[in-house]
């Protein structure tokens, strides 16, 4: 069976859900082999898990200075991974630095690359989603090794702890001076909330909230829930709530097993980072509200008398 490289999504001690979940649409394919990219000692720690979710084996592309750059180690990782391994594809998780990974990767290895794949059949055909969520599309690279994006939410993580023995590390020499360097730090942004690609429980704010101390509304709906905060991109251009919880075409795409909508209208650039949500709540004043169409629970009212009463429900449990 073909090795599948995963590239892994993590925070140096554990590895996010969409990771597990790569693991899985990988097994679809072939044998998933993890590609780890960190400081010295990540992948070690790491591997355990990796094996439990799946992974045949783990490479290791390991350094002090990998946390100091974004995208190259990662790429650089994967290159030298699908030189040794001859793959029947490559996955990264379709977040913003993932698909700057695959749009960098697929143009090295002169391969085609698929971007918010939400299902893979075992042909490797691709169910993705494009033009803004206009349309859903089967497509199948016939260039070079397959570079794919997945969707965030778009597969169930599966387990296989019988399969978990003495996984192989395989080390991968990066050089992650040859780059350049970064210097600015990204901040941890999110708080004690869970971050926004990753949670299974997503409550997004639109322009209906009025401004930024209406923003509390959505973040107690969201803290009662467990869940992350988003915005529409109207909440952001009016500086409710900052750019990276911007939900949409231009923002992030979410596939959380809850979306609640609060005063947002429905516009097709916000449907196309948040449709593929498994259960949508919406919460609007306005009957025509679009967003009250694509909902499965359609609340026609204020959100202002809504939202602190499903708080407060919520809260109670
Ligand atoms: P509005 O459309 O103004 O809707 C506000 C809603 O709140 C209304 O439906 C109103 O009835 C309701 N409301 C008001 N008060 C209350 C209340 N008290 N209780 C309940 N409901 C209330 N948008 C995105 O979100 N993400 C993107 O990534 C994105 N990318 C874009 C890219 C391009 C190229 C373009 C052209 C546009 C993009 N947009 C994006 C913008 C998009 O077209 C819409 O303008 C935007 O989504 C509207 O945001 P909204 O629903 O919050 O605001």
């Amino acid at each position: 069976m073909p090795d599948v490289l995963v590239l892994v999504d993590h925070d140096g001690e554990h590895v996010h859900k969409s990771t597990h979940e790569l693991l899985a649409a990988a097994r679809r394919l072939g044998a998933p082999a993890a590609v780890v990219v960190g400081t010295p000692g990540t992948a070690a720690r790491l591997k355990e898990t990796l094996a439990r979710h799946g992974a045949a084996c783990v490479y290791a592309a390991e350094s002090t200075e990998a946390n100091e750059f974004l995208a190259t180690p990662a790429v650089d990782a994967l290159e030298l991974a699908v030189r040794e391994a001859a793959p029947a594809a490559v996955l990264v998780s379709a977040t913003a630095d993932g698909k700057e990974v695959a749009g960098r990767l697929a143009a090295r290895l002169d391969a085609g690359l698929l971007i918010d794949a939400v299902d893979l059949d075992s042909s490797g055909v691709a169910t993705q989603i494009v033009f803004g969520g206009s349309y859903t599309v089967r497509s199948q690279v016939t260039h070079g090794i397959p570079v794919i994006a997945v969707r965030p939410g778009s597969f169930e993580p599966e387990e296989h702890p019988e399969e978990a023995g003495e996984q192989e590390l395989v080390p991968l020499p990066i050089d992650p001076a040859a780059s350049a360097r970064i210097t600015a730090r990204r901040a941890a942004l999110t708080g004690d909330r869970p971050e926004l690609t990753e949670a299974t429980v997503v409550v997004s704010g639109g322009r209906g909230v009025g401004g930024v101390d209406g923003f509390r509304v959505v973040e107690e709906l969201a803290d009662a829930l467990g869940g992350a905060v988003g915005a529409s991109r109207a909440a952001v251009d009016a500086g409710y709530y900052p750019h990276q919880y911007q939900v949409g075409q231009t923002g992030k795409s979410v596939s959380p097993q809850l979306y609640v909508a609060l005063g947002i209208s429905g516009a097709i650039q916000h449907l196309a980072g948040m449709q593929t949500s498994k259960t949508i709540v919406a919460v609007n004043k306005d009957p025509e509200a679009p967003i009250l169409e694509l909902a499965d629970y359609a609340v026609e009212g204020d959100l202002f008398a809504v939202a602190p009463q499903l708080t407060q429900e919520v809260a109670a449990r």
